[in-house]
Parts: structure tokens; C-alpha cells; sequence
């Protein structure tokens, strides 16, 4: 009985006699996977034994034994990925060159541009006839891609389109090496595992339907047959899956295709750039360790897991509708388990994050026990974006070392660098980088844009100054972060800069009285840099 599977995790009750075939199985799959990555994939399983106690509920006890069960299986899964491939490595002279190689041929060999594999690595395929050739016959270097990269592609359009999910199983696991053939496609491993999947339409779902393959249906819970053509298919079941996609016409107008980068960074109000945010749960392993405490049963985890998956397959293609409604500027690159990634115009990015956790706190009922950090990151059309999903992930790492004032942690942005909490400080600045954004298009179409510019330099001046004082102070000191704010905020003549700035533009005076009010007395200044460069990107032209 599968109780999960999500997110590159799954668990499983089994009869107790299945224990045996374990270690046979695990070496079956993990040798398989190292066939067709080469080690970039691989696989732990490990079980415990439950005993009809284990679900007993006590809540007099401090500790639930199906937790303490739990822990043991993931002490015994951490202390097998540890010690990954190490089985094959030792068992014969040709595991050990599995897996320690050396690999490929080296030197002026033609390997491909994306994952920089050469052709027909690893070696492993070939034991299962399968082969990965390298496009070289391409007018541009960026084309020369492997087939397994440019099934990626297909996989990434099919995507797009796709309404149900068909799989079949097969027996190959079973049969001769050599019953497989041709190029190493994303879904080949499956094959060697004697499952084929399709993502397909109708039409090409009852074309392909045979007697004994299973159907679920895409992100709609339902389960009614698809008739069409006087043939009639079953539906076993529904997956939710994000499947949002930016798309746009071709220009000879007889199809769509994905959006590129370029058009989602131009098409970003303001600066021409592109933004990735990768956000997850705060501290779930604690929330499944402690969180549901003596009453910790199988269905309330397998509750709480199958939640957070929903959110993430499911629940996020409709908060990037509600961002996005014409599907043009955000693509979602991958979003399960409890994390995502995603990327688009960095305006809508920013606002997808604050809606995520807007919508994420009231899924789950405003518990302050269940939170959910990001990071942003901003990026030029050009910048390669393996390494803007790094600096994206750096800013999430920063956002989870956050504490917040009264103590608790992590529950933070990381936007571009500075860290904010949720319900305070992001609000401040989406206030003020609406209102004064509003003021400089008002002057702009009234051709007097110069003056809230000149506003907005003033501004961004102080904030410069604050921030260098910061960093002298830092460096002439050893005082804590603490103190140096304490010591920032007896700087009198800040301050007057700040107050000056209202007595300057008269017909803006209440609001400016107040943004000085907020940037003095709540100590918000802190974040005036980060204010100020983004109403400027908000509102610069193109590059
Ligand atoms: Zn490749």
C-alpha cells in the first residue's frame, strides 16, 4: 500500500515477508539508475518493522511510538545516502570502475552544450542497446545538444498541452537486456523498469489506450471515462501536476511554443531583466518529528504530506494564473513535495512570492508553526540560468538564517539580497514602492518626471549614506549587528536629511511626513536601499 509518493520520496506498508527481497531490489535499482546517470541519480530504501503497539495512541505518553518507528527508518535512510553506491563499488573490480570511473574519452570530444555530457555516456547504456548521440550536423554551438536535453524539450512542450497522464506497464525488467533500443529519452529509464508513461491530449490518449493501461486525469478531480470517436477510455483517477506554461503564437501563426527568457525579461515592467524565486516549508522534518505529537498516526502524516503536495502540484497552477492571467511571464520550473522553483518578468516574480505566502498561511489555517521562506534573485537576459537557480538558492539559505525579533526563525524573504519578515516589513514596501512609482508615471505623463526623480535620488542618497555608515562601522568595530543599528539610529544628522525631505516637496508633505515618520521612528530605514532600487527598476525604460 503506497501511503506517499512525492517530491522524490515515497513510503510503503509491505508484509513483513517483503522485508527479505529488500537489499535485492535496492541493488536491482540503484545499478539500473547507475546504467543511465552515471551516479547523478540514485535511490535509498531502507524499512522498519511495525508492530500492531506502534499504532497505539497515548495521550498521557510523552513520546508516539509510530514517531519514534519514523525516526529510526530516517536514521537508517540518512546513514545509507552516506554511503551511496558503496555496495557497487566494492563488489567487483568492474563496480569499482562504475563507479569511480575514469569516464568518456576526454579531450577535443564533441560533448553536449547543456549537460556537457559526451556522447553515449555513461557506459552503462549500452548494456541496455540504448545509445545518447550528440547533435553535431547544428548552425550554432547552442544547439548541440544531447538527445536526453533535447527530450527535455519535448517533455517541456508536451507539458504544456497535456491532459492525462497514461501508463503502462510492461514486463522488460524481467526479459533480456537486449529487448531495448534507440536513443536515451527522459522517460527510458522507466522503461527499464517495465513502466511507459505518455503526457497526452484526448486525441492522442484514445489512440493510444489499450486494455489494461492506467488513466488519470490531469489538475481536474475527475474521474468520468473520456469518450470520443465511439471509443470510450477509463479514468482510474486524477494528478495534480504544475503544468503552467508561458506560450505565444508563432509568427507564421500555425502553433504555440514556450516563451523564451528574452521576451519574459522585456516584458518585465521596467528594467528588462528576468527573476527566479525559489521558496519551500520552514523545517518540515520538525513538523512531522514533533508536530503532530503523541498523536501521530499513518493517516495524519499521510494527511499532512499529501496537503503540502497538493499545494505545491496543484494549488500553485492557479496562483500563477491569478499573477499571470494571460500566461506570458512566469514558468514554473519545477514545484513539489514542499519546494519550488520558478522563474519570469522579475515584477511578476516578486508579486508571486508575496501571493504564495499569502495563500500558503491561509491553507494552512494561519498555523504560526507551519512557515515558508524565498529567496529572489534578479538577473540580465544573458545570465545563464543554472547559475541564477545558485544565486537564487543562496538567497533562500539566507532567508532560513534569519531570526525575527521576538526570537522565532526562519519565515522570511530574501529579496535580492536583504532579508525581510512577511508580515511587517514586505508590506512597508510594497506600500511605498507603489506610492512612489504612482507619483513618478504621474509626473512623467505630465512631462515633469524630473521632479519626483529628483525625489527618488534624494532618497536613494540617504540610503547610501546609511549603508556606508553601516559598513564603517562594521569594519572599525567589533560590536554585534545589534549594536551597530542601535549606533546608526543616534546619528542626528541622518536624520535630518530625512525631515528635510518633506519641508522640500510641499504638495506631497503628509505622505512624505509619514514615509519619515516610518523610516525614523520603526526603523525602516534599513531597508530604504533596497526601496529605492526597486522603484527605480519599476520605472526605468528599456535597456
Ligand atoms: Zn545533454
Amino acid at each position: 500500500n503506497v501511503l506517499y509518493s512525492s517530491g522524490g520520496h515515497f513510503s510503503m506498508l509491505a508484509p513483513l515477508s517483503a522485508q527479505a527481497q529488500l537489499s535485492n531490489l535496492n541493488r536491482q535499482i540503484v545499478s539500473t539508475l547507475l546504467d543511465f546517470f552515471g551516479g547523478d541519480v540514485a535511490l535509498v530504501l531502507d524499512a522498519v518493522e511495525l508492530h500492531g503497539s506502534d499504532f497505539c495512541i497515548d495521550t498521557n505518553a510523552n513520546l508516539s511510538p509510530l514517531g519514534e518507528c519514523w525516526s529510526q527508518l530516517n536514521a537508517k535512510l540518512k546513514a545509507q545516502k552516506e554511503r551511496l553506491l558503496r555496495e557497487v563499488a566494492v563488489s567487483d573490480i568492474d563496480g569499482y570502475t562504475r563507479v569511480f570511473g575514469p569516464f568518456g574519452t576526454g579531450g577535443v570530444e564533441t560533448f553536449c552544450i547543456v549537460c556537457h555530457s559526451e556522447p553515449n555516456q555513461p557506459d552503462g547504456l549500452a548494456k541496455h542497446g540504448i545509445v545518447r548521440p550528440v547533435r553535431t550536423d547544428v548552425l550554432e554551438e547552442a544547439e548541440r545538444k544531447c538527445s536526453l536535453c533535447e527530450s527535455f524539450e519535448d517533455l517541456s512542450r508536451t507539458i504544456a498541452h497535456a491532459q492525462y497522464l497514461l501508463v503502462r506497464y510492461t514486463q522488460y525488467a524481467d526479459q533480456p537486456a537486449d529487448k531495448m533500443q534507440g536513443e536515451l529519452r527522459w522517460h527510458t529509464v522507466l522503461q527499464a523498469f517495465g513502466i511507459q508513461i505518455w503526457l497526452n491530449d484526448e486525441e492522442e490518449l484514445v489512440k493510444r489506450y489499450r486494455d489494461g493501461d492506467c488513466v488519470f486525469r490531469l489538475n481536474q478531480p475527475n474521474f468520468a471515462p473520456v469518450e470520443r470517436n465511439g471509443k470510450v477510455v477509463p479514468v482510474i483517477g486524477f494528478r495534480f501536476m504544475p503544468t503552467f506554461t508561458p506560450l505565444e503564437s508563432d509568427a507564421e501563426g500555425d502553433g504555440v511554443h514556450i516563451r523564451d527568457m528574452d521576451k519574459m525579461a522585456q516584458d518585465s515592467e521596467g528594467a528588462p531583466y528576468y527573476g527566479v524565486l525559489r521558496m519551500d516549508v520552514d523545517d518540515l522534518g520538525r513538523i512531522f518529528r514533533i508536530g503532530l505529537g503523541v498523536r501521530m498516526s499513518l493517516s495524519r502524516m499521510m494527511t499532512l504530506s499529501r496537503m503540502l503536495t497538493m499545494f505545491f502540484e496543484g494549488y500553485l497552477n492557479r496562483i500563477c494564473h491569478h499573477i499571470d492571467p494571460t500566461c506570458k511571464h512566469l514558468y514554473p520550473i519545477y514545484s513539489g513535495g514542499d519546494d519550488l522553483f520558478i522563474v519570469g518578468s522579475w515584477d511578476r516574480i516578486i508579486k508571486l512570492a508575496q501571493e504564495i505566502h499569502h495563500c500558503f498561511h491561509d491553507y494552512t489555517c494561519r498555523n504560526p508553526a507551519i512557515t515558508i521562506s524565498a529567496g529572489t534573485s534578479l538577473h540580465r537576459k544573458k545570465y545563464p540560468l543554472y547559475q541564477s537557480a545558485d544565486d537564487a538558492k543562496g538567497f533562500l539559505d539566507i532567508a532560513k538564517r534569519y531570526t525575527h525579533h521576538d526570537g522565532h526563525a526562519k519565515d522570511a524573504f530574501c529579496f535580492w539580497g536583504a532579508t525581510l519578515d512577511w508580515s511587517e516589513t514586505m508590506p512597508w514596501l510594497q506600500r511605498w514602492h507603489d506610492w512612489l512609482v504612482e507619483q513618478i508615471r504621474a509626473d512623467r505623463s505630465a512631462n515633469k518626471e524630473a521632479s519626483s526623480r529628483a525625489l527618488l535620488f534624494k532618497l536613494m542618497r540617504i540610503a547610501e549614506l546609511y549603508y556606508q555608515r553601516e559598513m564603517e562601522l562594521e569594519r572599525r568595530s567589533n560590536w554585534t549587528h545589534e549594536q551597530i543599528e542601535c549606533r546608526l539610529r543616534c546619528e542626528r544628522w541622518l536624520w535630518r536629511l530625512v525631515y528635510y525631505l518633506s519641508k522640500e516637496y510641499k504638495h506631497l508633505r503628509d505622505e512624505l511626513d509619514e514615509l519619515s515618520r516610518s523610516l525614523v521612528e520603526d526603523d525602516h530605514i534599513r531597508h530604504l536601499r533596497l526601496l529605492t532600487r526597486w522603484v527605480e527598476l519599476s520605472t526605468r525604460g528599456g535597456d
